[in-house]
C-alpha cells in the first residue's frame, strides 16, 4: 500500500505541516519486515513549545463555541474516518503488526469515541445547589480544563488518540499529542481528518518524537499546559505523575495491567477455554486488558487445557496484510527479550511449556519479531510472568482448589485494570466480581469495554476513567458561582 506523504513533515502545529526546527528525523518500520516505512520529523523543545503555545492561543476561542458547534467537528471527523477505514486499518498492520481484520475492528472502536464525545458534548450539565441563605443561590458550571498535554501508546495507535481528543476537543480544551515513536504514521492519518474537516488551527497539535523525555519535560514544565492525560506503562505514568505535582496539573493516568482470567469449577470450561484463548492472543498479547495470569479449578483443568492448547495451536502467526493470519509480530526486539526472559525464568522456576516458548523462525519470520504462542502451565507465584506485565503471547495457568484462595491470588498484585471470571452460579459471579480489587470485570465476556463504558484502573493501573459519561468530566474543572439575591447588605463571610 502507499505510504502517507510525510514530505511536508509530520509535526502539525497551528493547522500547518511542518519539519522540526532542527531538522532531524527518525525512522519508523513495519515489525513483521523490519522495512523502513517513512521518515518521521524529530520534535525538539522548541517545537513543541510552539505547539504549546499554539494551543494555548486557540484555547479561548475553541472554548467559546458552542457544545454544537464543536460536537459538529467530531461528527465529521468521525465520518470520514469510517470513509478512510480500509486505508487506515491497512496503515495500522503495516506500522504496528496486529492481523488486518483485528485493525478493522480498532478504527472502528477508534471512530466509536469521536462520535460518543460529539453527542456527551451537548449534555456537560450544570447543577443548582439548594442554600441555607434564604437569599442566596448557588450554581455549578463546568468548564475546560484549557491546554491538554496528551501521550498515547503503540499498541492501539488510531484508539487510543481518538479517546483522548474527543473528550477534550468536546470539553472545549485544546490539545498537543505525542504519538509513540513506533507508530506515527497512524498519528499523521487521524490529523489529517482533523485538519481536513476543518478544526481550527492550534486546537489540536501534533508532534511526533523519538526523545519522549523532551515532549514529557516540556508539558509538564509549561504553566499553559493545565492537563496532562497518558496512556502506557505504569512506570512513565508515575514519573510523569509526580512531575505534574510541582505545578498541580490535572492528571488522567492508564496504566498497565496484570489481569487475572478465573475459571471456576462451575463454569463450562471449552467456553472459557475458547474466550481465554481469544484475549490472551488478542493484539498478540500486547494488550493492557490481557490476562496475564489464567487461574483454572482443578476440577476443569484437564478440559480446560485441552481446548485452549487446540485454539492457541491454531493461531497462525504472520504479516498481518495476509489473508488467514491471525497473530502478528511483536512490536520489537526489546519485547522479545521479555518473552524470553519470562519463558526462560518460569521453566527455571518448574513450569512446563506446553506450546510454543520460543521466537518463531524460518523464511516467513525471520525479518519481523514472531514470537510463537505460548502456553505455560505449573506457573507459580516467584515467577516473573506472574508479577510482571509480560505483554505478548504467553498464557501463563495456575491450578486453584477454592474461591478465597483464588481471590486472595488475584488480588495479590499491584495492578487493577481488566479482570475476568467465569462461571454459571449468580450469586458467586456477583460475589466475586465485588471482591475483585480490579476496576473492570468481565463475566463469561473477555470484551468489557466500548467508548459508552468508563475504562480506566484502580491502584497502579491508574487514575481516572476513559470513554463512558466520566470521559469528559476528565477535561472539565468545576466552578461555582454563589449569588446573593437579597435586597439587604452584605452577609458575614463562612470562610
Ligand atoms: P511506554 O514506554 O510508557 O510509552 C507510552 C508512551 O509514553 C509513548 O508515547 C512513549 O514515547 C511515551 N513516553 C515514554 N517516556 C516518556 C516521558 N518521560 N515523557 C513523556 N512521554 C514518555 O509504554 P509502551 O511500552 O509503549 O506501552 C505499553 C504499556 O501501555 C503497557 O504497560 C500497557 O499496559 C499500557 N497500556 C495501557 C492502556 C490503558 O488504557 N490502561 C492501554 C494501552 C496500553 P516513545 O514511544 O517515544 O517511547
Amino acid at each position: 500500500m502507499a505510504m502517507p506523504d510525510t514530505g511536508a513533515g509530520t509535526l502539525y502545529i497551528d493547522g500547518k505541516w511542518r519539519h522540526a526546527a532542527a531538522g532531524r528525523t527518525f525512522p519508523v518500520t513495519n515489525p513483521a519486515t523490519s522495512e523502513v516505512l517513512a521518515q518521521i520529523s524529530a520534535a525538539e523543545t522548541q517545537d513543541v513549545r510552539e505547539a504549546v503555545a499554539a494551543a494555548e492561543s486557540a484555547f479561548p476561542g475553541w472554548a467559546a463555541r458552542t457544545a454544537y458547534e464543536r460536537a459538529g467537528y467530531l461528527h465529521e471527523a468521525h465520518r470520514l474516518m469510517l470513509e478512510r477505514a480500509e486505508d487506515l486499518a491497512r496503515l495500522m498492520t503495516t506500522e504496528q503488526g496486529k492481523p488486518l481484520r483485528t485493525a478493522r475492528i480498532e478504527v472502528q472502536y477508534a471512530a466509536d469515541f469521536l462520535i460518543w464525545f460529539a453527542e456527551e458534548a451537548k449534555r456537560v450539565y450544570g447543577q443548582t445547589i439548594p442554600s441555607s441563605r434564604a437569599d442566596q443561590r448557588f450554581m455549578v458550571l463546568h468548564q475546560p480544563v484549557g491546554v491538554v498535554g496528551a501521550v498515547t501508546p503503540w499498541n492501539y495507535p488510531i484508539s487510543m488518540l481518538t479517546r483522548k481528543i474527543g473528550p477534550a476537543l468536546a470539553a472545549g480544551c485544546t490539545v498537543v499529542l505525542k504519538p509513540a515513536q513506533q507508530t506515527p504514521l497512524c498519528a499523521v492519518e487521524v490529523f489529517r481528518i482533523l485538519h481536513e474537516v476543518g478544526v481550527p488551527a492550534g486546537v489540536v497539535n501534533l508532534v511526533t518524537a523519538d526523545r519522549a523525555r523532551i515532549v514529557g519535560d516540556e508539558f509538564l514544565s509549561n504553566p499553559a499546559v493545565r492537563k496532562l492525560t497518558f496512556t502506557g506503562s505504569t512506570e512513565v505514568g508515575k514519573r510523569l505523575a509526580e512531575g505534574a505535582a510541582r505545578q498541580i496539573k490535572r492528571v488522567s493516568l492508564e496504566l498497565g495491567g496484570h489481569a487475572p482470567f478465573i475459571v471456576f469449577p462451575d463454569a463450562d470450561p471449552a467456553h472459557a477455554a475458547r474466550g481465554a484463548a481469544l484475549v490472551k492472543f488478542l493484539n498478540t498479547g500486547q494488550a493492557c486488558i490481557c490476562p496475564n495470569r489464567i487461574y483454572v479449578h482443578r476440577s476443569v483443568a484437564d478440559r480446560f487445557l485441552e481446548v485452549l492448547r487446540d485454539r492457541v495451536g491454531r493461531l497462525k502467526a504472520g504479516n498481518g496484510l495476509e489473508e488467514g493470519v491471525t497473530i502478528g509480530p511483536l512490536i520489537d526486539e526489546g519485547a522479545l527479550a521479555k518473552m524470553d526472559e519470562h519463558v526462560t525464568d518460569a521453566i527455571g522456576k518448574g513450569a512446563t511449556v506446553t506450546l510454543g516458548g520460543e521466537r518463531l523462525t524460518g523464511e516467513k519470520y525471520d525479518a519481523g519479531t514472531f514470537f510463537a504462542p505460548t502456553v505455560l502451565t505449573d506457573v507459580t507465584p516467584e515467577m516473573l510472568i506472574y508479577r510482571e506485565e509480560t505483554f505478548g503471547p504467553i498464557a501463563p495457568v495456575v491450578l486453584f482448589d477454592d474461591e478465597d484462595e483464588v481471590i486472595k491470588m488475584a488480588n495479590d498484585t499491584n495492578y487493577g485494570l481488566a479482570s475476568y471470571i467465569y462461571t454459571n452460579d449468580l450469586s458467586r459471579a456477583l460475589r466475586v466480581s465485588e471482591a475483585l480489587r480490579f476496576a473492570m470485570v468481565g463475566i463469561n465476556d473477555i470484551n468489557p469495554t466500548s467508548a459508552a463504558a468508563p475504562f480506566g484502573g484502580v491502584k497502579e493501573s491508574g487514575l481516572g476513567r476513559e470513554g463512558g459519561q466520566e470521559g469528559i468530566a476528565e477535561y472539565l474543572d468545576t466552578k461555582l458561582i454563589g449569588i446573593s439575591i437579597g435586597q439587604a447588605g452584605p452577609v458575614a463571610p463562612r470562610g
